[in-house]
């Protein structure tokens, strides 16, 4: 038996639960994990609370992360005691994800952890770090470097911007960091952060073209918010785009595509490649200044999480949160 968090449908909505379950219980897969650490991601606050439909198969076991050691394994990659990683791939959402004891999943949706990371940062890292890891490779890949100017994230003091932040100003880059909370102003220096933009010089309507700010973004939050950094790109300017805090919509024009030349690179860590999470893992292994993950990182138990899941909806969690689940 081993502790997990349910969620289920009833006749008076969603009901979600603390409980225990039997491995019989978990769903086909290859391999099986004890899931050491889960954590929550912005996308698990949207399933906790039904906030939006995010879990198509109910019951489900949420958490579209985790780590932890392979107990059995009939995948020809990976033997019993390998430390692996899992993001996305629809765990947590259409299949029994990471805020339980044990989890039976794909091998194929595996990542062997990288040597220097450990179990408990891997998930401080988690989606929201690997999603951040992608955005700035895609930067990369479109040409961006430290010589092109300021690279602008929104969203700087939740999970996917603090550690773009943090990731982005340790290759060199200068960084302005969008919040909509000023009292995190120390946190984000502290993260490399070289200015503060407030969010709501973000928020008003986008003009067509406003004045050239930014070489590269980050953007967390679309709609109104990316709309502007959208305007706000310098020529021939890079937005990856991963977020939609702020809202699904985007009003923006054609004319800084056709204009000036930006680029929107659209982000999506849940079905990306395993190549590319491979790469992305190592890149974070080889540069991610684990320290400075220390200051991003909360944890709380499994017995929080339902309770902490509406905190993230109002935007008043910070950095990442990891769940110990069955820590080593
Ligand atoms: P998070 O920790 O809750 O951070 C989101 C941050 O966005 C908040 O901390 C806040 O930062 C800012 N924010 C909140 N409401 C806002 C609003 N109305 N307008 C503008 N900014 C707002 O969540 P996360 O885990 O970093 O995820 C961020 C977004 O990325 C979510 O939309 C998530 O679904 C998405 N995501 C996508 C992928 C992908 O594969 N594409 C992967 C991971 C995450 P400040 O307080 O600093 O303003």
């Amino acid at each position: 038996m081993f502790d997990a968090i349910l969620i289920d449908k009833t006749e008076e909505g969603q009901r979600v639960v603390l409980t225990s379950l039997e491995t019989s219980a978990l769903p086909e897969g290859d391999v099986l994990v004890d899931v050491a650490f889960s954590t929550l991601n912005y996308k698990d606050a949207l399933a906790l609370t039904g906030a939006a439909p995010v879990v198509r198969r109910f019951p489900m076991v949420p958490g579209i992360d985790f780590a932890g050691i392979v107990a059995e394994s009939s995948h020809p990659d990976l033997r019993p005691g390998d430390p692996v990683v899992l993001n996305g791939w629809g765990v947590g959402e259409t299949h029994w994800g990471g805020l339980a004891g044990q989890a039976r999943v794909r091998g194929d949706w595996l990542v062997k952890l990288p040597d220097g990371i450990s179990l408990t940062q891997s998930m401080a890292i988690g989606t929201a770090g690997y999603t951040a890891m992608l955005c700035v490779l895609a930067l990369q890949r479109h040409g961006i470097t430290p010589t092109s100017g300021e690279i602008v994230v929104t969203g700087a003091a939740g999970g996917v911007g603090s550690i773009a932040l943090t990731l982005l100003a340790a290759r060199g880059y200068t960084v302005a960091a969008v919040t909509g909370r000023p009292s995190e102003e120390a946190y984000l220096r502290s993260l490399g952060a070289a200015s503060i933009v407030d969010r709501a010089e973000l928020t008003g309507t986008p003009r067509p073209l406003g004045r050239e700010r930014w070489a590269g973004a980050v953007d967390v939050a679309g709609s109104t918010v990316l709309a502007n950094v959208i305007s706000a790109m310098r020529y021939r300017g890079v937005v990856a785009a991963c977020g939609l805090a702020a809202g699904m919509d985007l009003p923006t024009s054609v004319a800084p595509f056709i204009l000036r030349g930006v680029t929107l690179a659209g982000i999506d860590s849940v079905m990306c490649p395993l190549s590319e999470r491979v790469a992305a893992w190592q890149a974070l292994a080889d540069e991610l200044d684990l320290h400075k993950l220390d200051a991003i990182t909360t944890e709380i138990p499994l017995g929080q999480v339902i309770a902490t899941a509406p905190e993230f909806l109002q935007g008043k969690v910070r950095g990442r949160i990891v769940v110990p689940v069955r820590p080593e």
